[in-house]
């Protein structure tokens, strides 16, 4: 199968013909649709997040077809459209029981096997990795069952890509992990894939205002398109300052979607009494912020992290497509460029830039 490797963190990828093993026990063969191109895989690929093994397959949204399924699985088939999923869950856990199953014990993050500690992956005898289950920079990818949420097959398989990381992320930090209701006001920085989709679950559960904020003017014109009231520019203003006059007493919620310690602490300092400030966005390896503690005591604010959006994946990624059938989520204007795998380095850099909302791999 033709996938795209990364040999060595800050040199371009290359696309190999890589072996792929069939499924083992409770694992899936899924022929890729489309795969959408994240700033993680960004990070991993650049070397601004430390320790990622190589030789890997990066690409952690994507959608496609089930081909081929494994021992042990029963609820999918050859033939099911599935939304792919980097985060695996057991069903038994603690956390899964609980109803957090985005946090679930079974996984393995940063290691770059399958749930059994082995790769289904090789080039001329060598072991290449996984990245998060899915590796969806590849025209096949074996998974867990349950990185592979079955959907509709009316949902278009190129939009449904978006819903696997980035739609899931930044629309279930605003309806999971913060719950904000109507009307609150909201602040969003950094209007990239993650922040946009931040953005249009703000529209879609009526908070007002929704700021964005950004360093690229062309950002903050995606941000309107996804229902943002306000653009603040950055790099022209000060935007604690900013969203303070836009709100009067401060941000209800503020949500980090750009890796960037500067921006945390922007985040943290524009909240109002009682507000949230949301961490989604994830520094380089060993970033640390300062914060005024006592503003947290006083007034009762909270920070509060959020990996995937809280995602309960086979609840959310089903009703996130009926939501976009439905006409209430907008996935087709994120998707500002198309690209063949082998344009991948190119991707990369496009998103590096700052010149694209989303760009999407189509096999
Ligand atoms: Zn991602
Ligand atoms: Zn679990």
């Amino acid at each position: 199968m033709k996938a795209s490797v990364l040999f060595k963190q800050g040199e371009p990828i290359r696309v190999e013909d890589v072996s792929l093993a069939p499924p083992k026990e409770d694992e899936v063969l899924v022929r890729m649709a489309a795969s959408g191109v994240c700033h993680s895989c960004l990070h991993a690929a650049d070397g601004n997040w430390k320790g990622v093994p190589v030789p890997i397959v990066l690409g952690d949204e994507g959608a496609g077809v089930v081909e081929e399924v494994g021992p042990g699985v029963r609820d999918l088939k050859p033939g099911d459209h599935v939304i792919l999923s980097w985060a695996p869950t057991c069903g038994r856990c603690h956390y899964c029981v609980i109803g957090r199953p985005n946090l679930c014990e079974r996984r393995r993050p940063g290691q770059g096997v399958l749930l059994d500690g082995t790769s289904r992956m090789s080039l001329n005898g060598q072991t290449v990795h996984h990245y998060g289950y899915v590796a969806t920079y590849a025209s096949h990818s074996v998974m867990p069952e349950s990185c592979a949420i079955p959907i509709r097959k009316d949902m278009p398989l190129d939009k449904a890509a978006l819903i696997g990381c980035s739609v899931m992320t930044g629309v279930g930090a605003v309806l999971n992990t913060a719950q904000v209701p109507a009307g609150a006001s909201v602040a969003v920085f950094g209007v990239g894939g993650i922040g946009l989709n931040v953005v249009q679950g703000g529209a879609l559960v009526a908070a007002h205002p929704v700021i964005g904020v950004d360093v690229r003017p062309n950002k903050l014109d995606y941000a309107r398109k996804m229902g943002a009231t306000h653009g603040v520019d950055a790099s022209k203003e000060d935007p604690v300052k900013a969203i303070k006059d836009i709100t009067g007493r401060g941000a209800d919620y503020a949500f980090v979607a750009v890796g960037n310690a500067k921006a945390v602490e922007q985040a943290w300092d524009c909240l109002a009494p009682g507000g949230m400030c949301v961490l989604i966005g994830v520094p380089a390896t060993g970033s640390t912020v300062t914060f005024e503690v006592s503003r947290l005591q006083s007034g009762e604010r909270t920070m509060r992290g959020c990996s995937y959006g809280s995602a309960r994946t086979r609840e959310d990624f089903p009703r996130m497509v009926d939501l976009y059938l439905g006409g209430r989520l907008k996935i087709d204007e994120l998707i500002t460029r198309r690209y063949a795998l082998e344009e991948i380095n190119e991707a990369n850099r496009a998103l590096a830039e700052g010149e694209v909302a989303r760009g999407l791999i189509v096999f």
